[in-house]
């Protein structure tokens, strides 16, 4: 279980240096877990002139997991386009062809009165977004705007390939087998061919999976769906464009950026952990982040690349009992808590742990 420590830039470091004691714990309990340390984004450009060096290719490609942190800062903001933190993920997430995204949504009952949404809403909501993140019309191409009858006229093209759907559908199927067997395929077949053809073949793909339950819906219906009645859903599987607006819509429900873990995986299930939020220059370098969301990224890790679903709950449940206890980081924190920083957020996990 080789794994790619990418700290990054801003509080990063800060929320990253929990996570890996959180995992020297289990490492201790005898978990194979070896960690080597990288250089991405901006910290990148100031050591190596690239956000994305050689040497952080070579380590990644080697690894079998990569940990993130977050990129980026107002330090960088001024750099030439290629220069940019955020090149250097969009880079490495390309070179590692990671296209399934997985993103939770989970609404810790202590935690509900943060959603915009009414608490009996919101409160215990657990579902998973799968978002395809490598096709469609972000990639798609004849795409442009020219002049065409004395106007300018702008076009992109939505498309897929069968072999697109069918390995998200599987990411996605795969995933629902690991919670409450229920899947919701979200597109717009009934005005865009390609939407028709991603119904078509997840539908074809689901017969690989027999105890899933597959639902469909449309994509306005969706979006309207998720703040009607989330709980409704266990996984959902759609389309980069779609995934990319439903997935933040879902991460609002919760409203605690602070808590919301991410993997991104290749087809053999290596994949990038990250949390949600960026580098939160405004309070980097003061111990004052929540580490949570980069704690459930590593329990991710444990369980969609180690298979590890055992060391991931032992996680989870951690993190669950230091909300109950009281613990909360200023962006989570409310009226009777107890406020903690970074590093006391990180021992009450291994505390609970
Ligand atoms: P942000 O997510 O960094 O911060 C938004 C707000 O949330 C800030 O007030 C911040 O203090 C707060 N916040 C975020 N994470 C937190 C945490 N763990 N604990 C407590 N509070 C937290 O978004 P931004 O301010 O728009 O972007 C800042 C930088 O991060 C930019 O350079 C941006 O490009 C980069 N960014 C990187 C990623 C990534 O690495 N994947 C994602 C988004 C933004």
């Amino acid at each position: 279980m080789k794994i790619c420590v990418l700290a990054g830039d801003g509080i990063g470091p800060e929320i990253v240096a929990e996570a890996l004691r959180v995992l020297d714990v289990l490492r201790r309990d005898g978990l194979p877990l070896e960690t080597e340390m990288g250089l991405l984004g901006g910290c990148a450009v100031d050591a190596a002139g690239d956000p994305f060096p050689d040497a952080t290719r070579d380590l990644a490609r080697a690894a079998d997991a990569i940990l993130l942190g977050s990129v980026g800062g107002p330090k960088w903001d001024g750099l030439a386009r290629e220069l940019r933190p955020e090149r250097g993920l969009l880079r490495i997430r390309k070179d590692l062809e990671l296209f399934a995204n997985l993103r939770p949504a989970v609404v810790y009952p202590e935690l509900a009165g943060a959603s915009a949404l009414k608490p009996e809403v919101v409160a215990g909501l657990d579902i998973l977004i799968v978002r395809e993140l490598t096709g469609d019309i972000y990639f798609g191409q004849p795409r442009g705007i020219e002049v065409r009858d004395g106007e300018r006229v702008g076009y992109n093209t939505m498309i897929y390939s069968e072999s697109e759907v069918r390995r998200i559908a599987r990411v996605a199927f795969a995933a629902a087998m690991k919670r409450n067997r229920r899947l919701c395929s979200v597109d717009k077949m009934n005005v865009l061919e390609a939407t028709q053809l991603w119904r078509d073949v997840v539908i074809e793909t689901a017969a690989e999976f027999p105890q899933v339950e597959l639902s469909h819906m449309l994509v306005d219906n969706a979006a309207m769906q998720l703040v009607r009645n989330p709980r409704q859903f266990d996984v959902i599987v759609t389309g980069n464009m779609f995934g990319d607006i439903l997935s933040d819509e879902a991460s609002m429900l919760t409203g605690s950026i602070g808590m919301l873990p991410s993997a991104s995986l290749d087809a053999a299930n290596k994949g990038l952990y990250e949390p949600i939020h960026g580098s939160a220059p405004d309070i980097a370098g003061r111990g004052v982040a929540n580490p949570l969301a980069t704690i459930l990224s590593a329990a991710m890790m444990l369980r969609y690349s180690f298979g590890a679903a055992e060391a991931a709950e032992r996680v989870e449940k951690a993190v669950k009992q230091v909300l109950a206890q009281g613990y909360r980081t200023g962006d989570i924190d409310a009226p009777g808590m107890t406020r903690v920083g970074t590093r006391a957020m990180g021992d009450a996990v291994i505390a609970a742990m």
